[in-house]
């Protein structure tokens, strides 16, 4: 499958048709996860004004820096239709965002919610007479369902990820520092096929009571309990991201074995929840709850997941007060945790899409603590 069967232009068609339901007349979208998602052109975010105006109805316009043309144009966006406008340096681009919108006397307009603020003053300072939303009001119910492809490129990354964490032996080794683990693990996430590496947490000892931690200079210990939730964007952007636990030496506390089988019961109890028709937040509670009633709960830190797209974070959050019903086409992770501070931690996290018969799990490895 190519990035052809992803980037269609139905995705520029389905944006317009949600615009015409939420009385938007046009969207503003930058270079981010938004413009990526409606024309496969992942352009980097930059001082130099690129926009796609895209209106609620006919074709849109792709405005670009002269020098940027060639890239935009080498990008799958260059088959749907739009229209191309360049400028060189030195121009000020934001009338071309006025040339494009010149149908609209008082437009209503929904901005990609990461422009930063200096774009956001651009606009409304050539646009005094529009009125600015935010363009997730339409783009978040078209992003949260995945079609077909999407799920297929992110099955594609979560079985690459897998593929790194079955080599982890190689590299996680008493002597080692986080830092020089890290980079390992980073080198195989390109060699299997990721163009780019998002995260390399390598949580040791008491590091890995932080959930967030990302690796440091500290020396891995002979038993040391070792959290690694690692991932990356696949060439085609879309997202991997997956922990497993693992254990320098035969053995590990009571303590810790009594919670981790507790946390294995968790992550596998709210997995084999997801199905159509249940909220996030009572996803949430399904893990929540196994933790809580073994005496886990106050060391459960964080909501059990998150979506996963061409962001690595996304909706739908499977967070308490998110009361979002769950559809088939829908991705996220699944990763509970356990955190005993300033001793150890633990979390086990896969991604998963919901589909009409329940959970396809993408990452697939045993949960079991891997003792190396
Ligand atoms: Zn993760
Ligand atoms: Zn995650």
């Amino acid at each position: 499958m190519s990035d052809d069967d992803l980037f269609t232009s139905e995705r520029l068609s389905a944006a317009q048709s949600a615009m015409a339901d939420a009385g938007l007349d046009a969207l503003l979208v930058v270079p981010g996860p938004d413009l990526r998602y409606l024309t496969g052109y992942h352009a980097l975010p930059l001082e130099r004004l690129t926009c796609l105006v895209l209106p609620v109805s006919g074709p849109g316009t792709l405005i670009v820096p002269r020098l940027e043309r060639p890239a935009a144009e080498a990008s799958p966006a260059v088959n749907l239709g739009l229209q191309f406008v360049d400028y060189p340096d030195g121009v000020d681009p934001f009338p071309l965002v006025t040339d494009a919108l010149k149908d609209f006397a008082a437009p209503s307009l929904g901005l990609s919610n990461q422009m930063w603020a200096e774009k956001v003053l651009g606009l409304q300072a050539v646009l005094p007479k529009a009125t600015f939303g935010l363009a997730n009001q339409v783009l978040t119910q078209l992003r949260i369902r995945k079609t077909p492809a999407e799920i297929a490129a992110l099955r594609r990354a979560g079985q690459a990820i897998d593929e790194v964490h079955k080599r982890m032996g190689e590299w996680l080794r008493p002597g080692r520092t986080e830092d020089e683990v890290a980079a390992d693990i980073a080198q195989a996430i390109r060699e299997v096929g990721h163009a780019t590496v998002e995260f390399t947490i390598v949580g040791s000892g008491p590091n890995g009571a932080s959930p967030h931690h990302e690796s440091s200079s500290r020396v891995i210990n002979d038993g040391d309990i070792v959290v690694v939730d690692i991932g990356g964007a696949m060439p085609d952007g879309y997202g991997s991201d997956c922990t497993r636990m693992y254990v320098l030496g035969p053995t590990v506390p009571d303590e810790f074995r009594a919670g981790y089988e507790v946390l294995r019961k968790a992550h596998m109890a709210a997995i084999e929840a997801v199905r159509p028709g249940i909220s996030a937040q009572d996803l949430d509670a399904v893990a929540r709850d196994v933790l809580t009633e073994a005496g886990y709960g106050e060391l459960f830190l964080h909501r059990t997941g998150h979506g996963i797209g061409l962001q690595g974070h996304e909706d739908p959050y499977i967070v308490a007060g998110n009361e979002l019903i769950l559809e088939a086409g829908m991705t996220f992770s699944i990763e509970p945790g356990v955190y005993w501070k300033d001793r150890f931690g633990a979390r086990i996290e896969d991604i998963v899409v919901c589909t009409e018969n329940g959970a396809e799990r993408f990452n697939t490895l045993p949960t079991e603590l891997v003792h190396l």
